[in-house]
Parts: structure tokens; C-alpha cells; sequence
């Protein structure tokens, strides 16, 4: 468990995350203009009327952008609400032409209702964190101010773009049941499963570095055991793992010691800065903004119907816990090493086109890749779309780390002359693992003549330890095993040797 000593003793952190991804479409939620908005596309070329609120123009809602919601939904295991609204929240700033944003009120149901995602927590087993709602809005504009040294630009194209809200939810009825983030590496993990959970359904990039994934981040402490939640600051708009655990560990202390100094949490809104990891106050309580919501008038309610979310349900794919379970139950996977292979959906796609269905290869596979592979990250392409040599790289692809496990299985090769292989593919060696391994002559010896023999000259060369192990000092017994192997040149076949030796040493 994390927790903070303070003097008094110890705390723990509760975190709420406000999460934003931007959702894949072809158009905007509400107007017909493109919404990729990528870096490379000449501001203010995808904007139609609507998005810039020209006069008597009329929104009009994407029917895609609503699945992605409910896709979304299903994906973190909610309810989906069968009627939900749209209201404007007003605000005034050049990035938003309307005046107020459209996005779906915070005391009535939104599209995407109740749901969880389990992560794993901080003690190793899954841990369920509950989500109170995920909402449908629009994004905002981008203003420039680093284009001129006097005046400030405003890009549009990402104007009106699909936002989906995913708030945490802080059952402070039943704190005992902990479904909520608690550290700063569980809210990372909250992050990660979000973002996957989102790619793996193709509704966001969710990539917080090109800005398609941000957080608002709640955070709050309590004495251990105590089930009475702290005051909450939120800090905006968040745009880094790095950032969002240095400042939940931060703010977290500094709470503490408020606290433990008499004092009390003012429930600020706050602005974290990245040079050295403090943050202050952006707005307190007392001058919080009104937005004054109210239904827009010109968006009927959105009615989904039993037929439409049962459409959605048979497109779903694999989700992250469920691929998670298939290599815990099929594949006998340790939870640590199914939770890892699960970090993103390009790293089970590739898992799963290196064990291609065979199951007997799937925990070598596993090894290969926790142990070697992902310790050369510059030696595979985890969208496996490239191989061979690249930018002066040995690309090892999944069919060339199932050759190798199948060779160690079917006894081709040992295990030290697997590394072997590994290692000359790192160096640079082209061709399949078997033609690598016919090339530098590293069959495995299993011959068992061949290895009598071997066998036979060790014992004749090592007689006074031969004695010694026959009068009990067994564990001469390695010894024995590792003349063979090296005699061998490393070749022989472990398995045999030992059966043989065995008899031979009596
Ligand atoms: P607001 O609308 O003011 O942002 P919400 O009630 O929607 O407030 O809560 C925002 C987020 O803050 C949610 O994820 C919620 O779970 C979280 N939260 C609420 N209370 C606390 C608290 N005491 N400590 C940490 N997080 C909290
Ligand atoms: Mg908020």
C-alpha cells in the first residue's frame, strides 16, 4: 500500500481522475468537417460553419461518434443510458466561437452511465476501479501565441472534434470495498488501461503526448483505515504519466502536512508546473466559475436504442482483461507475466502471432519476450510490420522467437545455445534462428552414443571425483554435468547427459 508518514502518523492518497480522450471519426460531432486534425494539416482548412458558430447554423449530431461512446461503454463494462441530453456550458474564450461549450450535464445521466476497470493494484491482485460516467462533448479550438510576437492566432480545425469524458468514481458510501485509485503508480495503470482499452476498440489514440488523452487529476488524503475522505484539489489538464504521479505523490504531502499542522485543504483548483513538480493555486472554491448550463435547444435527446447497443456488442474485439484472463486460463501464464503481455494490444498482438495458437509454445514465448526481448526494444517492431534488417537493426519477429522456442522444445537445440542464437540475431545475423543455427554448426547433440562417449572420457579424466561421489559427495554430480557440456563444446543435450550419467555414476 502507498502511504505518507507524516509525525503523526501514516496517510493515504485517494485520487479521482477526470479523464479526456478525443475520439476517432471521420467528421465532427456535430458538422460535417474532417476531424483528423493532425499537426501536419494547414490550420483553419477543416472548419465548417457550424464549428465556428456562424449565425442560424444548426448542429447536428454524428450518429458514428455516438457508437464510439457506447463502444466505450461496453468497454469499461457500464450501463448505457437509453435516453440522455446535451446541454451548453458557457464560457468565453476566443477558442470557443460559441460561447459555450455542448457537452451533456453533470446532474442527469450521461451516455455512458455506471462501469469499472480493473487494473492491478499495488499489492499484485486485480483491483476494480469504479467509473461514475463517461460524457460526449466538444473540444475546443487551439490558440497560438508563439506564432507572433504581438498577436495571438486561433486554429480551428480541432474545433468541434469528440471529446469523451471518463470520471472516476469515489464510492464514499463504501470506502472499505477500496475501488478507487490509491497511489501514484495505480493511477498510471488506470491511464494505461484506459488508453488501451480505447485503442483496442479503435475509439481513440488516446496518446498523451500528441494530446489526444488528458487528465484532471483529484487528489485527497485520509489516515490509514480512516473512512472519512479529505478535501479535494483538482489540478488541469494533464498531459504525462511522469507529471501526473510526481504531482499526486507532491500534492499528497503537502496535504499531509496542512493537516498535521493544524490547518486545513482548501478544495482548490490548481496548476502543476513541470520544471520542478509544485503547483498553485489557479482558482479557489469561493470564486469557482458558473457555467450556468442549460439544455441546448437545438439537440433533441439522444435515445439509443437495445438494437444498437446489441449491434455494437458484436463488433467488440478482445479487451485488454479478457486477453489478460484467455493467457492466465489456455496458456497456464503467471498473472505478472499475462498482466505484462497486456501493457498494450500491439504487444498481445504480437504474443499471440508468436504463439499462433499453439499453447504448448506460449510460456516460452512469454519468457523469451519479459526476459530477452523486451530488454532490446531497438530489435523488434511491435506493430510487427517490419523485418529483416531496418536502419542497420535485426528485426527478430514473432515467427523467428517461435522457431526458436519450438527448437528448444523439440530438443534441436539446448538453451545456452538458444541464448547463443539470440544473441547473433541482436548482433546482427540474418536469416531464420534454424539457418542461423545450421551456419554456426550449433545443432544440439542428442545422439546418445555421441554422448556416451563424451561421458565415458570425463569419467576416465576425473577418476579421484569419481570416488568422492561415490562415497556420498553428491553433489560432485554438477560437476560431472558441466565437464560434459563443455567437452561438448556446449552441444550435447542436457537432458540426456544427465539420464547417462546417471547410470554411469551409479
Ligand atoms: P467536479 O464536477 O467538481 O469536477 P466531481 O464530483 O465530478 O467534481 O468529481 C471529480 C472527480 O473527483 C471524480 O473522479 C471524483 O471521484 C473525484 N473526487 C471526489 N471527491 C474526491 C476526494 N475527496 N478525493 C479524491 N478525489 C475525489
Ligand atoms: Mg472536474
Amino acid at each position: 500500500m502507498f502511504t505518507i508518514k507524516g509525525k503523526t502518523g501514516d496517510w493515504e492518497v485517494v485520487v479521482g481522475l477526470e479523464t479526456h480522450i478525443e475520439v476517432l471519426s471521420k467528421s465532427k460531432i456535430f458538422s460535417g468537417a474532417s476531424a483528423d486534425y493532425n499537426p501536419t494539416v494547414a490550420p483553419n482548412t477543416q472548419v465548417s460553419m457550424v464549428d465556428v458558430a456562424m449565425p442560424g447554423m444548426l448542429p447536428v449530431l454524428n450518429e458514428y461518434c455516438v457508437d464510439q461512446a457506447i463502444k466505450f461503454g461496453l468497454g469499461i463494462n457500464a450501463e448505457i443510458s437509453r435516453k440522455s441530453c446535451f446541454a451548453r456550458k458557457q464560457y468565453f474564450y476566443p477558442d470557443l466561437p460559441q460561447g459555450y461549450q455542448i457537452t451533456q450535464p453533470a446532474d442527469q445521466p450521461p451516455v455512458v452511465g455506471r462501469g469499472w476497470v480493473e487494473i492491478m493494484g499495488d499489492d499484485g491482485n486485480p483491483k476494480k476501479i469504479l467509473i461514475e460516467r463517461a460524457h460526449m462533448e466538444q473540444d475546443a479550438a487551439k490558440n497560438k501565441h508563439d506564432m507572433h510576437p504581438a498577436k495571438s492566432f486561433v486554429d480551428f480545425n480541432r474545433c468541434g472534434v469528440m471529446l469523451l469524458e471518463i470520471v472516476t468514481f469515489l464510492d464514499t458510501k463504501n470506502p472499505e470495498n477500496n475501488s478507487y485509485i490509491s497511489s501514484p503508480e495505480e493511477a498510471e495503470r488506470y491511464l494505461r488501461q484506459i488508453r488501451e482499452i480505447a485503442r483496442a476498440l479503435g475509439v481513440s489514440k488516446a496518446n498523451m503526448e500528441e494530446g489526444s488523452m488528458r487528465a484532471d487529476v483529484n487528489v485527497s488524503v485520509k489516515r490509514v483505515g480512516s473512512n472519512t475522505f479529505g478535501t479535494r484539489t483538482e489540478t488541469k489538464n494533464m498531459v504525462s504519466f511522469k507529471f501526473i504521479k510526481n504531482h499526486i505523490e507532491n500534492e499528497a504531502r503537502r496535504q499531509v502536512e496542512i493537516l498535521e499542522s493544524g490547518g486545513v485543504v482548501s478544495q482548490d483548483t490548481l496548476r502543476y508546473h513541470q520544471d520542478d513538480g509544485s503547483s498553485s493555486v489557479m482558482r479557489s472554491k469561493e470564486d469557482a466559475l458558473d457555467y450556468r448550463y442549460f439544455p441546448d435547444p437545438d439537440l433533441l435527446p439522444l435515445i439509443i436504442t437495445d438494437e444498437q447497443i446489441e449491434r455494437i456488442r458484436k463488433t467488440m474485439p478482445e479487451l485488454p482483461a479478457a486477453t489478460r484472463a484467455r493467457y492466465i486460463e489456455k496458456f497456464g501464464l503467471a498473472e505478472y507475466d499475462a498482466a505484462r503481455l497486456t501493457e498494450t494490444v500491439d504487444i498481445s498482438h504480437w504474443f499471440d502471432a508468436a504463439v499462433d495458437g499453439k499453447a504448448e509454445r506460449a510460456k516460452g514465448v512469454a519468457n523469451w519476450m519479459i526476459s530477452e526481448l523486451f530488454a532490446h526494444p531497438e530489435n523488434y517492431d511491435i506493430t510487427n510490420e517490419k523485418s529483416g534488417i531496418v536502419d542497420g537493426m535485426r528485426i527478430i519477429t514473432p515467427s523467428d522467437l517461435a522457431e526458436l522456442v519450438d527448437m528448444v522444445a523439440t530438443s534441436e537445440i539446448n538453451g545456452k545455445q538458444a541464448k547463443d542464437i539470440f544473441i547473433k540475431m541482436l548482433d546482427g545475423a540474418e536469416g531464420t534462428p534454424r539457418s542461423i543455427a545450421d551456419k554456426f554448426g550449433m545443432k544440439q547433440i542428442t545422439d546418445t552414443g555421441a554422448i556416451e562417449k563424451i561421458i565415458d572420457e570425463v569419467i576416465a579424466k576425473n577418476g579421484p571425483q569419481v570416488e568422492q561421489y561415490k562415497s556420498g559427495k553428491l553433489g560432485l554430480f554438477g560437476f560431472f554435468v558441466g565437464n560434459v557440456m563443455k567437452a561438448s563444446a556446449g552441444k550435447a543435450n542436457p537432458a540426456v547427459v544427465n539420464e547417462i550419467l546417471k547410470k554411469k555414476l551409479g
